[in-house]
């Protein structure tokens, strides 16, 4: 079993989060399984073979009302397939169970790979609807795989024999995971449980997406229009020319509006002087599905942690924070706190300090009011630009998006020798998408890479790394990866290219690292291309390490007019500032961080004000008031729509694995041709087909470390 729910995965640090959707409606009861020969149109694109080059999916050729035929068709074919495992009169054995399993269900991961994808990146109501259809059918389809008595009973042969059967290491890898997802599936319930679980499940399948839909909704329904010039005092030019093209295209000529948007709302809490306003916009953004109006996501997200609870329970678990994180690295709740606890501290303590700077300028420029969170962006921006000369404008011209692509590509280029070829000869889902072919150092080819930058109202926020088709090997043959990028970065205005912010760039490297990890994957078979969601941050996070090289820089960071390199002056400045406001950065992701696990750690969370209690949990680790934890709970899509459930913690937990990881390449040169070699091998390659504690410690020789990352942060 490939890619078992094939939701997106959604890699971004960045992530806000929406997908459209109109209203809510009761899902279709038809199960799939009830008519698995559905009436597939012969011409349904999504079916038939794919002979674009390297099987790219043929998007112009795919429509709306091609989705749910195809889903019927791939769902019921999956069924058979399945059912031939179930239904064979011969002894179970490694290949004709656990290896026929691994490989059923392609044609679903086919159609999924196209429809997922396009829900986030190019959606609309149609796309959003088909969605609410499909989410029973595969939540049925999954379990009526895991909870299949008679198949359970052939894994566990194999399982049981697992000793004697000559497996090599990834042969016995797909055993245990596969036995493992059975017994984590509710394959050793009893019935009366099991019958409870599937109806779980498909709650839960639902609650997901209207969650996720919920927000989308609140996300685009405000806009902060402004129609006085005195209002925009304090806003680069480069940020009124996209509010005043915004106001355009919504037909209110000479306006400027500005979104919840992050290119948008992030830009004018840094520099709008009108305090009112500010306070206006980040209240719009934090009150998120959190107005009592038909968009409200509280219900949904008590509801949530219910059922997760309760399955947990189930399951035989104290929690779902304890079912979660026994997959993971960290292993344990305790294992998280205490990571999480040992950084809280120090950065609490560095935070105040900030706030206390900023206060002292509030002061000093003769106004008498307390810091408040609407404030903290804009005078983080004025004392940095104050202490280190450093203004966020002043960098863009360095960092158009075609410079900063061609840096990222160049990196991998030096480090693992990989080419990119644009290839304009191939389908896209839309025309701002650009395609690559990716050659290895010997001409051979790895995969094909597809980004898509900008933000369009069909596209969900954030930015995240996914496949169209990830890499396996078939009856010999190694079936290389089809991946993408997608993003939301500031748009080109005027006649400038599009030119990032410092953040922008980074994330481009960060997502391109999820990119690689796929692109370089070298495994067998697909079920352990699973990795460890507090590990799968280790190659991202790494990447950015090489974005703010002085050399890379160099190298990448040319001006956009004069193709002058990036002063060695400001890159001195860019160094100096790293830690700045690394205590905000800090406080506001572990507030998020600790509530996440404070939902998931109960035992019971029926009846729960969703309110009351993340008050109680913010103040229980005492939140500072000038600082908003990242995500509210209503609109926490990573945990509550997304896969990162008692997972948020996993950025920082594989920030220690990458600032450590790093060390290993500053220690021999940061493209020293032998550490790049074992990461690629160690760690790359490898896929989901060691145990991640391992991986690590092959390429490193010893467990990780945590002081580079406190070093890094400023928290020592
Ligand atoms: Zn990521």
């Amino acid at each position: 079993m490939k890619a078992k729910s094939h939701a997106a995965i959604l890699l971004g640090t960045l992530m806000v989060g929406f997908s459209a959707v109109s209203s809510h409606q009761a899902h279709g009861s038809d199960r799939a399984g009830a008519n698995p020969a559905s009436t597939a149109n012969e011409t349904n694109p999504l079916l038939g073979e794919w002979t674009t080059p390297f099987g790219v999916p043929p998007f112009d050729r795919i429509k709306e009302e091609h989705y749910f035929p195809a889903f019927q068709k791939a769902i019921g074919v999956k069924r058979r397939e399945v059912d031939a495992i179930i239904k064979s009169s011969q002894p179970a054995t490694f290949a004709n169970t656990i290896e026929t399993l691994d490989a059923s269900g392609e044609m679903l991961d086919r159609v999924g790979g196209v429809f997922y994808n396009l829900k986030s990146a190019e959606t609309n109501d149609q796309i959003q609807g088909i969605a609410r259809q499909i989410a029973p059918l595969t939540s049925a389809l999954d379990d009526d795989i895991l909870l299949n008595e008679q198949l359970f009973a052939r894994i566990k042969a194999v399982w049981e024999q697992r000793d004697t059967l000559g497996l090599n290491a990834q042969q016995r890898k797909l055993v245990e995971e596969t036995y493992k997802d059975f017994v984590r599936g509710g394959a050793k319930l009893a019935a009366e449980q099991k019958t409870r679980l599937r109806a779980i499940n498909e709650e839960l399948s639902l609650l997901g997406l209207q969650f996720s839909d919920n927000l989308l909704k609140e996300t685009n329904a405000y806009q902060l229009v402004i129609d006085k010039r005195e209002d925009l005092a304090g806003l680069p030019e480069n940020v009124i020319a996209a509010a005043a093209e915004a106001a355009g295209n919504a037909g209110m000529e000479g306006k400027w509006v500005f979104t919840l948007h992050a290119p948008s709302i992030w830009p004018f809490l840094s520099y709008a002087d009108n305090r009112e306003l500010r306070r206006q916009i980040l209240t719009a953004y934090t009150k998120r599905s959190d107005q009592g109006n038909g968009r409200d996501n509280k219900a949904i997200l008590v509801r949530t942690a219910a059922l997760r609870a309760e399955r947990a329970r189930l399951l035989g678990y104290p929690s779902h924070a304890h079912f979660a994180l026994e997959e993971r690295m960290a292993k344990t709740p305790d294992q998280v706190y205490r990571l999480l606890n040992q950084l809280w501290t120090p950065a609490l303590a560095v935070a105040k300090k900030e706030a206390a700077d900023f206060q002292a300028v509030i002061q000093q420029e003769g106004h008498d009011f307390k810091l408040e969170p609407c404030d903290w962006r804009y005078y983080a921006e004025k004392v940095r630009k104050a202490r280190y000369n450093l203004d966020e404008n002043e960098l863009r011209p360095y960092f158009s998006l075609e410079n900063v692509r061609q840096g990222a590509f160049a990196v991998a280029g030096k480090l693992y020798g990989l080419s990119f070829v644009e290839r304009t000869d191939l389908p896209k889902y839309h025309n701002e998408v650009r395609t690559f072919e990716v050659k290895d150092a010997d001409g051979s080819h790895l995969g094909v890479f597809i980004v898509d930058f900008h933000p369009r109202a069909s596209k969900r926020g954030g930015a995240w790394c996914s496949g169209f088709r990830d890499q396996y090997v078939k009856d010999g043959r190694d079936i290389r990866p089809i991946v993408t990028n997608v993003c939301n970065f500031t748009r080109p205005v005027g006649g400038a290219p599009a030119l990032l912010s410092l953040e922008e760039a980074e994330t481009l490297f960060h997502e391109f690292g999820h990119g690689l990890h796929s692109l370089l994957s070298r495994i067998h078979y697909g079920t352990l291309g699973r990795v460890p969601r507090d590990f799968v941050e280790l190659p991202s996070q790494i990447m950015e390490h090489w974005a703010l090289e002085p050399q890379v820089l160099k190298s990448y960071a040319r001006h956009w007019q004069t193709g002058e390199p990036i002063p060695d002056d400001l890159i001195a400045r860019i160094k100096e500032a790293e830690r700045f406001n690394q205590g905000f950065a800090t406080v506001e992701y572990l507030a998020a961080s600790f509530l996440d696990m404070e939902w998931h750690v109960l035992g019971e969370a029926k009846g729960v004000d969703a309110t009351r209690f993340e008050n109680t949990a913010l103040g229980k680790i005492g939140l500072m008031p000038e600082i908003v934890t990242r995500y509210r709970s209503p609109y926490f899509q990573h945990i509550f729509a997304g896969g990162y459930s008692a997972g948020y913690y996993s950025y920082i937990w594989s920030e220690v694995l990458d600032a450590d990881a790093f060390q290993a390449f500053k220690e021999k040169g940061i493209f020293d041709p032998a550490t790049a070699r074992s990461f690629r091998t160690n760690i790359l390659e490898k896929g989901g087909t060691e145990d991640a504690m391992e991986m690590f410690k092959h390429f490193r020789g010893r467990e990780p470390s945590v002081e580079p990352l406190l070093e890094k942060r400023g928290l020592k």
